[in-house]
C-alpha cells in the first residue's frame, strides 16, 4: 500500500522551493539591513513553554498543540509558534543582558488545525523578535520591516491593520465593560464563544461565525478604553508609520490568537486571497512575557509571516519568484561510455567556474538527450565523443536558437564565460 504524508503536511519541491528560497532570501536581506541576527530553537519544547507563553485559554493551547510524552514521561510539544521559544531562549542564555536584541527565525510550526488551502498542520514561518525597547520607535520599525518584506516580494494590494490591545491597567476594566455588553446575548453566541465569554472574551472578536460577528459589531472596542499611556504609545506608533509613508488602517476590533500581546498589534492581510485564511503575517508587542517566564521586565515586540500562505498568494497573483534572468547552465551529453572520465573532468571544470551542469548518466540517443535537457531547464548542451576527447575542443550548443560555439576548455579556460 502507498503511504502518503500525514494530513495537513506537505512535501516541498520543484516550483515551491524556488518561491520559498526567494521569500526567505529576500526577507533575510532585509533582516540584515535592519540589524537582526538569526536564532534557531528546537522543534519541540517542554509543554510548559507554550502553556505559560501563549495562554491556557487560547485555541492553540486548548486544541491545536501536538503534545506527547517522551520515553521518560516528560510532556513535550512541537512548537506551534516562534515567540514563546525565543523568549525561553532569551532567558535561558541571559540574552536580555545585551538588550536591545533583535532576532529572526525561519522555522516550521505545528498546529492541529482543520487543513485547507493556506492552512496546514505543519507550516513555515519567518519572524522577528525585538526585545528591550519600550519606545514606539521599535513598533514602527518592526511594522515597517513587515511591510517591506511584502513590498520586496512584489505585492501591491495588501492591507496593513493595526490596533492596540492595551495593557494590564486598561484591559481588565475594558473586558468587564465588554462582558456586560455581551451578557444579555450570551446564549446566542456559538458554543465556542460561549466558552470564550468566560475564559478569554476578547477572542470572540476573532470568531468567524456570522451570528457572533453581528453580536459584537456594535460592542465597545478596547481602542476607546485605552489608558493614557497606551493611547499615547499608539498615537506615536501611527504617527511614525505616517512619517514612513506606510499605509495602514486602524482596525479597532483586531485581536490576535495569543494572550501575551500588550499595546500594539498588527496584521497584514490580502483581499486577493480567496479563502478566509487571508492573513499573511502579524504580530505585536508583548511587554510582560519575558517577566512572566521568570526573566526581568523586558518590553518586546515581534511578528511572524506565513511562508506557505505567501507562496499560495504569489502564485495566485502571478508574482514571479525569479530574481534574475534564468542563469545559463550546461547539460553534458556523453556519446560513449569510454569518455566518462573525460566527461567528469569537464563537469569539474564547469563547476569550478560556478556553472550549474549535469551529465547524461546513461548512453542514449542524442535527440532524446537534448529533449530531456530542454525540458529540465538547461540552456546549453555540450556533446562529448571521440573527436572532442582527442582534440580537446567541445561544441557548446545554445538550445533556444541552436547557436554553436567551440570551446577549447583546457587551453583557454576563461572562454566559457564568453560563450555562456
Ligand atoms: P500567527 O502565528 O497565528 O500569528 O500567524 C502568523 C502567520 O502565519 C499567519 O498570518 C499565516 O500566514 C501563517 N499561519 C498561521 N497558521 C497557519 C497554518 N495553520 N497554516 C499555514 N500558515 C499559517
Amino acid at each position: 500500500m502507498v503511504i502518503n504524508c500525514p494530513r495537513g503536511t506537505a512535501d516541498i519541491f520543484g516550483d515551491d522551493i524556488s518561491y520559498r528560497d526567494f521569500i526567505i532570501e529576500s526577507a533575510k536581506k532585509l533582516f540584515k539591513l535592519f540589524n537582526y541576527s538569526e536564532i534557531i530553537t528546537p522543534a519541540f519544547e517542554h509543554t510548559e513553554v507554550f502553556n505559560r507563553g501563549i495562554g491556557q485559554s487560547t485555541d492553540i493551547v486548548k486544541k491545536e498543540m501536538y503534545t506527547f510524552p517522551d520515553k521518560k514521561g516528560r510532556s513535550l510539544t512541537l512548537r506551534p509558534e516562534g515567540t514563546a521559544p525565543v523568549v525561553r531562549a532569551i532567558i535561558e542564555h541571559k540574552l536580555y543582558s545585551k538588550v536591545p536584541i533583535k532576532l529572526f527565525y525561519v522555522e516550521n510550526m505545528f498546529r492541529y488545525e482543520r487543513p485547507q488551502k493556506g492552512r496546514m498542520r505543519e507550516f513555515w514561518q519567518l519572524g522577528v523578535e525585538a526585545a528591550g525597547v519600550n519606545s514606539p520607535l521599535i513598533d514602527a520599525e518592526v511594522i515597517w520591516l513587515l511591510a517591506l518584506i511584502f513590498e520586496e516580494l512584489g505585492f501591491k494590494n495588501l492591507k496593513l491593520l493595526v490596533n492596540s490591545v492595551g495593557c494590564d491597567d486598561c484591559r481588565p476594566p475594558y473586558i468587564n465593560v465588554f462582558k456586560k455588553y455581551i451578557e444579555p446575548q450570551v446564549e446566542s453566541l456559538c458554543p465556542d464563544c460561549r466558552e470564550r465569554y468566560n475564559t478569554n472574551p476578547l477572542r470572540i472578536f476573532d470568531c468567524k461565525v456570522r451570528s457572533c460577528g453581528t453580536i459584537i459589531e456594535d460592542s465597545p472596542k478596547i481602542y476607546s478604553h485605552l489608558c493614557s499611556g497606551c493611547t499615547q504609545h499608539f498615537k506615536a506608533v501611527t504617527s511614525l508609520l505616517k512619517s514612513l509613508n506606510i499605509s495602514f488602517a486602524v482596525k479597532e476590533d483586531l485581536v490576535r490568537g495569543f494572550d501575551y500581546y500588550t499595546r500594539t498589534i498588527f496584521e497584514i492581510i490580502s483581499e486577493d486571497l480567496e479563502s478566509v485564511q487571508n492573513a499573511l503575517g502579524g504580530g505585536g508587542r508583548y511587554d510582560r512575557l519575558i517577566e512572566q517566564f521568570g526573566g526581568p521586565p523586558v518590553p518586546s515586540i515581534g511578528f511572524a509571516v506565513g511562508i506557505d500562505r505567501t507562496i499560495v498568494l504569489m502564485k495566485q497573483l502571478n508574482i514571479s519568484c525569479m530574481q534574475n534572468e534564468q542563469e545559463n547552465n550546461v547539460f553534458v551529453i556523453l556519446l560513449e561510455q569510454e569518455f566518462e572520465g573525460y566527461g567528469l573532468e569537464f563537469l569539474s571544470y564547469l563547476r569550478k567556474h560556478g556553472i550549474r551542469c549535469d551529465i547524461s548518466f546513461e548512453i542514449k540517443k542524442i535527440a532524446a538527450q537534448i529533449k530531456w535537457a530542454e525540458k529540465n531547464g538547461f540552456t546549453h548542451t555540450a556533446i562529448i565523443g571521440g573527436d572532442e576527447a582527442s582534440s580537446g575542443i567541445i561544441t557548446v550548443k545554445r538550445l533556444k536558437d541552436f547557436k554553436q560555439s567551440q570551446l577549447n576548455w583546457k587551453k583557454d579556460p576563461q572562454e566559457i564565460n564568453d560563450i555562456l
